[in-house]
């Protein structure tokens, strides 16, 4: 049965040989995320995740049976053993830690649990498939002295990697490697790099500007009163921004860039080429998303300011509004900065959200907390998440225009309503000094009151909010 596979295999393996050499297998993954590991038995994993990953990173199912029952391959406690590895893996993720599953990982169902546990601590989760063949599994089984389960079992294994892999695509994972020769196995070059949230290494001084919403003006003058020197010039597509920014400074933009203003092409237009030159770094607002959802072509209502941006958009020529399109893209929910001292996200953001990635953070980055329902204004209820936060990161956000910047539990909300009449505001940083520039006008009245939304049902401030006195 075995000797038609393994001709099979071999004619493979002469066609390998003639590839040409040197082709590497480049696998990059985030420098937090949980590995998941699939194969048959002997097909390579233990060997792989040593030569990979750190001992500590690897969570093995042989390991864990043997802390049981001192021994890999006493199926009698495996019950036992994925409870622990589930435990293992969910602390691991907790603490930020890239994780390896080191074990068959052949069905669905022995998956699905990892990946759950990956969703709740928002995770990536990638699958690395080891199929060296059939053949070569079974040949080093046979040669094994530290395996005692009956051959049938890996060829069950082997059917069901052939079945099932398929499917891996459906389930969850960020990305699927597949390593389909020896060859392959052996090529890797792993690299793990930072997520794109995790700006740690990038240190300030910087200037956090709050909601801009196309109020060109008074960002101008903003920025000037901070020190940088902005020249906007040229017409259509000429149109640039120059900017020079006080010595080792850079700006932070908390998001909502666009809509409401009067001119949202120009703010873009600034902001974009700040980043382009180094001078700025910005997270996209609710607005801005929308936008970009706009720009894909879904289903979104042109309202809330959307309608306005659009039209100055269908001012400016088709390679800017690509430009723009591409820039909105490629945006991420949140940046961790300076050694985890400080972060921005527009609406704000939890501590187990930091440098992760999932739905359910992007969606707390760009709306906060809510309710799911909505107001007398017909807005959605939002509830000050920053009531409850606790955490060691200065958390700096935007999204709700309040009339004065307070300090709570060390997070600063810095949108102070500039379309609707307020002002334009900027956090120092680390000076923590606050600088502001009044509207030039009331460009919308404002839908609700100015003012911090209140804490979730039952949750106290641990200090009165001064908004309830007023
Ligand atoms: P696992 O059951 O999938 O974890 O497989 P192991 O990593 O324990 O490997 C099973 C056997 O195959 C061991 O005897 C390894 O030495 C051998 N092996 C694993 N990976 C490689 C490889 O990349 N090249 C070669 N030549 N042998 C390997
Ligand atoms: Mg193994």
């Amino acid at each position: 049965m075995y000797l038609g596979l393994k001709l099979f295999r071999m004619t493979k393996d002469i066609n390998e040989l003639s590839e040409p050499f040197g082709t590497e297998m480049n696998l990059t993954i985030p420098d937090f995320c949980l590995v998941i590991l699939i194969g048959a038995s002997s097909s390579g994993k233990s060997t792989f995740a040593k030569r990979h990953f750190k001992q500590t990173q690897i969570v093995s199912s042989d390991r864990c049976r043997a802390w049981i029952s001192d021994d890999e391959n006493d199926q009698s406690v495996s019950d036992g053993a994925f409870e622990l590895m589930r435990q293992l893996v969910d602390l691991r993720l907790r603490a930020r830690r890239l994780t390896v599953v080191d074990a068959t990982n052949l069905l669905p169902s022995h998956r699905e649990p990892f990946l759950k546990i990956a969703r709740s601590n928002n995770a990536f989760v990638y699958a690395i498939v080891l199929d060296p063949g059939a053949d070569t599994c079974l040949t080093r089984y046979q040669q094994r002295d530290d395996r005692n389960f009956p051959e049938k079992v890996l060829a069950e294994q082997l059917r069901q990697l052939s079945a099932g892999m398929s499917r891996l695509d459906g389930e969850g994972f960020r990305e699927v490697f597949r390593l389909e020769s020896q060859r392959e196995i052996e090529q890797v070059i792993l690299t793990t790099i930072p997520m794109r949230s995790d700006k740690r290494s990038q240190f300030g001084p910087f200037d956090i500007i709050g909601d801009v919403h196309g109020c060109a003006d008074e960002l101008l003058e903003l920025l000037q009163t901070l020190g940088y020197q902005v020249e906007l010039t040229g017409k259509g597509e000429n149109r640039k921004a120059i900017t020079i920014p006080p010595e080792g400074r850079r700006a932070l933009f908390v998001g909502d860039l666009v809509d409401r203003g009067p001119n949202s092409p120009d703010v873009l237009r600034i902001v974009m080429d700040m980043i382009n030159a180094g001078h700025a770094m910005t997270v996209p607002g609710n607005h801005d998303i929308k936008l970009l959802r706009w720009f894909n072509g879904r289903n979104v209502k042109l309202t809330h300011g959307l309608d306005l941006t659009i039209e100055q958009l269908g001012r400016e020529s088709k390679s800017f509004n690509k430009r723009v399109h591409d820039f909105l893209d490629g945006l991420v929910s949140h940046l961790w900065l300076e050694g985890g001292r400080l972060a921005i996200a527009h609406a704000g953001i939890k501590t187990h959200m930091l440098g992760r990635s999932s739905r359910s953070v992007r969606v707390f980055c760009f709306y906060g907390e809510t309710s799911g329902e909505t107001d007398e204004f017909g807005l959605p209820i939002r509830y000050n998440w920053a009531a409850e936060y606790e955490g060691d990161t200065t958390v700096i956000y935007g999204h709700t225009p309040i009339p004065e910047p307070e300090w709570l539990n060390n997070t600063l909300c810095i949108d102070t309503g500039c379309v609707f009449g307020g002002k334009l505001t900027a956090l120092r940083w680390p000076e923590r000094e606050l600088v502001s520039v009044p509207a030039r006008k009331m460009y919308v009245k404002p839908i609700r009151p100015m003012a911090h939304p209140p804490p979730r049902p039952g949750i106290k401030l641990n200090r009165p909010d001064r908004n309830d006195d007023d």
